[in-house]
């Protein structure tokens, strides 16, 4: 295997996804991770957790004002969820786009949320909206040495030589 780093930085762009606590009830965590590895990207952290509301308020710091706020942090602290750092090229863009709209109800069938939500309250995944929030986040969820730094093998057959 190449060394970490011999990658050039486009295919370094990193991005927060979290399986909520419906979908690791609902058994359907392979199911999310199956979409992004097939997709090609690098799963470089993952941990199970039971999220505190410290945590949701910084990582929702933009929503707490919001009338949903407080179902919203009910929910995401019913049970554990899993989260997870996902690497490739112009990951935070692709990953949105299979996350799917933010209303399950009106998100597209082949999306994660299209595919297996049916409500915006309950809607199975997060995954950061830009480049900066993903890296905030990230440091949020993550200490430095929780992400690991290594190159797949088939990246050629990924990106191309
Ligand atoms: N949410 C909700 N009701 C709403 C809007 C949002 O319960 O009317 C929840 C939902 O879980 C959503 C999260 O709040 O995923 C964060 O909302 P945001 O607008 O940031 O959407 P996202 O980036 O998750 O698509």
């Amino acid at each position: 295997p190449r060394p970490y780093g011999s990658a050039p930085p486009e295919l370094r762009e990193q991005t927060l996804v979290l399986v909520k606590p419906d979908a690791v009830q609902r058994r359907l965590v392979g199911d999310v991770i199956r979409r992004f590895e097939r997709r090609g990207f690098k799963l470089v952290a993952m941990k199970l957790l039971q999220a505190d509301r410290g945590l949701l308020d910084k990582h929702y710091q933009q929503l707490r004002q919001k009338p949903f706020y407080p179902a919203l942090l009910s929910y995401m602290t019913s049970g554990p969820l899993v989260a997870m750092v996902w690497e490739g090229y112009n990951v935070v863009r692709s990953t949105r786009a299979m996350v799917g709209d933010t209303n399950s109800a009106q998100a597209a069938a082949g999306t994660i949320r299209g595919d297996f939500s049916m409500h915006v309250s309950r809607n199975v995944v997060h995954a950061s909206d830009s480049v900066e929030t993903a890296l905030r986040e990230i440091g949020f969820w993550f200490q430095r040495d929780e992400l690991v730094a290594w190159e797949s093998s088939d990246r050629d057959y990924t990106y191309g030589p």
